[in-house]
C-alpha cells in the first residue's frame, strides 16, 4: 500500500489565481501530464471513479491524484491502496482548489513521469467552478440521486465544464431523475459538452467516460 504525502493548507491564497493557473497548464503540457480537474457534491462517487479509472487505464498511463479535503485523508487513503501515488491537500475549511494548491501539491510528484494527474476537488458544486485550478479539463459530476435538477440549480459548473458525469445510473428505477430533462437542460448550457451516464458501482456506462479521457491523453503525449 503506497503511502500518501500530506499538504496542510493554511496561507490566504494567492489573488494572482488565473495566471498561475495558465503556467501551471503550459508547464505540464510541455512535461506531457495532461491535468483534470473533478467536481462534484459531496458523496456522487468521485473517488468510486478514480478507482474504476485507475482500474481501467492504468496499465497503459501513468496516474497521480490529488486528493482535496476540509480534513481527512480518507479518500487518499483508497487511492494510495491501488499503489497509484496520491496527495491529499488539507484545505482546512477552504471549500475548493485553486492552481496556487495545486503547484504544492505537485511539489510532491514528478509530471515528467506522468501522463494523468487527477484533482478530486472539494465536494461542492459551487466555488470549485469559479476558480481555476491550472487543469487543462473540467468534469461535473453528479448522481442519480441528486436529482435532475442540479442544472438549474448550479448552472455555472454544468456551463463551464468540458464533460458531464451522471453516476449511479443503477438507482434509476428507483429515483425519479428523467435522464432527458437532465440531458436537455445541460445542453442548453453547454451545447458541446458530452454527457456520460454510468455506474461506478456495476461499470455500465464507464467505456463513454474513458474513451474521452483517453483521447485528451492521446492529444496530449503529441
Ligand atoms: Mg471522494
Ligand atoms: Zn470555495
Amino acid at each position: 500500500m503506497g503511502e500518501v504525502r500530506l499538504i496542510v493548507i493554511k496561507e490566504q491564497i494567492l489573488a494572482d489565481n488565473r495566471k498561475l493557473a495558465d503556467q501551471l497548464r503550459s508547464r505540464l503540457a510541455a512535461s506531457g501530464a495532461f491535468l483534470l480537474n473533478l467536481m462534484s457534491s459531496p458523496g456522487s462517487g468521485k473517488t468510486s471513479l478514480l478507482l474504476r479509472t485507475i482500474e481501467a487505464l492504468r496499465d497503459r498511463y501513468r496516474i497521480a491524484v490529488v486528493e482535496a479535503d476540509l480534513d481527512s485523508t480518507v479518500d487518499a487513503d483508497r487511492i494510495a491502496a491501488t499503489g497509484v501515488p496520491a496527495v491529499q491537500l488539507r484545505t482546512g475549511g477552504f471549500c475548493h482548489v485553486e492552481a496556487a494548491m495545486v503547484e504544492r501539491a505537485l511539489e510532491c510528484l514528478d509530471p515528467a513521469e506522468l501522463d494523468l494527474i487527477v484533482i478530486e476537488n472539494v465536494g461542492n458544486l459551487i466555488c470549485p467552478a469559479q476558480s481555476d485550478t491550472g487543469a487543462h479539463a473540467d468534469v461535473a459530476m453528479t448522481s442519480v440521486p441528486e436529482g435532475d435538477d442540479k442544472p438549474l440549480k448550479y448552472p455555472l459548473i454544468f456551463a463551464s465544464c468540458d464533460l458531464v458525469i451522471v453516476n449511479k445510473i443503477d438507482y434509476l428505477s428507483l429515483e425519479p431523475f428523467d435522464t432527458e430533462a437532465f440531458t436537455r437542460r445541460v445542453k442548453q448550457l453547454n451545447p458541446g459538452a458530452p454527457v456520460c451516464k454510468l455506474s461506478c458501482r456495476t461499470g455500465a456506462g464507464l467505456s463513454c467516460w474513458l474513451e474521452w479521457l483517453e483521447a485528451r491523453l492521446i492529444s496530449a503525449s503529441r
